[in-house]
């Protein structure tokens, strides 16, 4: 089937570019493989998107895809697993056996989840530790439970942790906190909230399941019993497949122009997989405007 524009990622970027495809009169296809809405589904509470009030990242997701719907661009649950994106006509095949053909792309992939690496991490994930407090934070209701990480993901999910859980230990490398002061100011407010800064994690331990780690301050190794971990140590690109077709950034990110275009005509990048100054719900919606009126641009 073809479409003028397809977007990889139903997230908050390229569900924006659909909007915007679909209000200039072209033909719009997004193809996501797990969750409309992208990372923002895993969010508690998102409190600075403008005008929208504080707004589960849930509802805010399920707002995205009714209007990328409403708009009526065509969504497809599905998973590219090839692309070619070289010629002039863009090809991608699909796990379920789709095939779809376009005349401009925009890839809005967004990020995966980046992990610490210490002993014990992929042996007891899903089994204690986790990388989404929203998703599996009430398995641990009433439980000690720490969070590692010191940017806004980890001091929100230690907030809504800290809601449902006995305590919540906040273990960070540094001494200061890159997420915001009005989130670190709640969790001081909070009883149940201890912070171990200038820790690393040195293993995970436990029988089945997590029954706790070990952890290292200025020298001194000190055992948490915690029955879940939960590590919010930021993103990595998830650019997969179409790394080929993109020149990238050292640490992996998608090079483009402010216009979001790539060296590959008619391929063009939006959102968290490409590198940027500022990744936020609102660059990542005006990366998707961007990308999309360019690709209009070009296909006209
Ligand atoms: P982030 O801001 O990049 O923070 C990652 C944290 O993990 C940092 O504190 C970092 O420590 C730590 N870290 C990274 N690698 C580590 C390692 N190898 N060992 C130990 N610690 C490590 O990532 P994020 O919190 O996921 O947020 C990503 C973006 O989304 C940010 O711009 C954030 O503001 C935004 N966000 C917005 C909302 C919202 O409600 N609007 C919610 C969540 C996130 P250092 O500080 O020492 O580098």
């Amino acid at each position: 089937m073809y479409y003028d524009i397809i977007v990889a990622g139903g997230g908050i970027a390229g569900l924006t570019a659909a909007v915007y495809g679909k209000r200039a009169g072209k033909s719009v296809l997004v193809i996501e493989k797990e969750a409309f809405g992208g990372q923002i589904t895993a969010s508690p509470l998102v409190e600075n998107y403008p005008a929208l009030g504080p707004v589960s990242g849930t509802e805010l997701a399920d707002k995205l895809l009714q209007g990328a719907l409403d708009a009526g661009a065509d969504i497809e649950l599905d998973e590219i697993v090839s692309a070619d994106l070289g010629g002039e006509t863009k090809k991608v095949k699909t796990a379920f056996g789709g095939e779809f053909e376009s005349g401009a792309f925009i890839i809005a992939t967004g990020s995966k989840h980046r992990h610490l690496g210490f002993p014990g991490e992929e042996e007891y994930s899903g089994n204690g530790i986790s990388f989404c407090a929203v998703c599996d934070g009430a398995f641990y209701k009433g439980q000690d439970v720490a969070v590692a990480g010191g940017g806004n993901t980890a001091l929100q999910e230690a907030v809504y942790l800290s809601e449902i859980c006995k305590s919540v230990t906040l273990i960070h490398r540094r001494d200061s906190f890159r997420g915001e002061e009005k989130l670190v100011g709640t969790l001081k407010s909070r009883g149940n909230v201890r912070f171990v800064m200038g820790a690393n994690i040195v293993r995970a331990f436990g029988e089945k399941s997590l029954e706790g780690i070990e952890i290292s301050a200025g020298g001194v190794n000190e055992s948490l019993p915690v029955k879940a971990l939960f590590v919010a140590v930021g993103r990595d690109p998830d650019l997969n497949i179409f790394a080929p077709f993109l020149s990238r950034s050292e640490d992996g990110y998608a090079l483009s122009g402010e216009d979001c275009k790539t060296e590959l005509p008619g391929v063009f990048v939006a959102g968290d997989c490409r590198k940027k100054a500022v990744y936020q719900l609102t660059t990542a919606a005006s990366d998707g405007a961007v990308a999309a009126l360019a690709a209009v641009s070009y296909l006209s």
